[in-house]
């Protein structure tokens, strides 16, 4: 793996599969040239995400977004790709919807700051730290596009 190649996780939100949009959020970065390695739906505990998200502790949006986060099953993915960090952030948008660029997942699929649709690792150290919650290293796939026809 070149040293550029990175991960980074992935979370379909509650929303973004109770409103059907899941296989489209996949085929985006399918299109866009990042590789899945990972995935899995769960339904991840309260406590959970209170550590996954324990930076945003004491905000005034934390125990929406945590209730929000239980509502429903996710869908957690790692994606890779050189920089594949800030290519996600990129194509996922701004956090709050209703300001993200025409053409993101976000404007696209979501509806304001917090039901948002995806989730993405700011940095490949959180990337790193965020995908640990829900896989074992053996769990990211390694394989090449080619393999199915050898
Ligand atoms: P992200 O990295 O773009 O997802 O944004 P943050 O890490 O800052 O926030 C985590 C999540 O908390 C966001 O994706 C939103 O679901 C929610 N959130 C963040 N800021 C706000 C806010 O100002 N209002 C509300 N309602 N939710 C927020
Ligand atoms: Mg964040």
């Amino acid at each position: 793996m070149r040293d550029t190649m990175e991960n980074t996780c992935v979370i379909i939100k509650p929303d973004g599969v109770c409103k059907k949009v899941s296989g489209d959020i996949i085929k985006r970065f399918d299109s866009e040239g990042l590789k899945l390695v990972a995935m899995r739906m769960v339904r991840p505990s309260k406590e959970t995400l209170e550590q996954f998200y324990a930076v945003h502790k004491g905000r005034e949006f934390f125990e929406p977004l945590i209730r929000f986060m239980c509502s429903a099953p996710v869908i957690v993915m790692a994606w890779q790709a050189e920089n594949a960090v800030a290519k996600v952030r990129q194509i996922i948008g701004a956090t709050n919807s209703k300001d993200a660029a025409a053409g993101t997942l976000r404007a696209m699929f979501g509806t304001d700051g917090r039901r948002n649709v995806v989730h993405a690792s700011d940095s490949a150290a959180n990337a790193q730290k965020e995908l640990a919650f829900f896989f074992k290293p053996e769990d990211l796939m390694k394989y090449e596009y080619g393999d199915w026809n050898k």
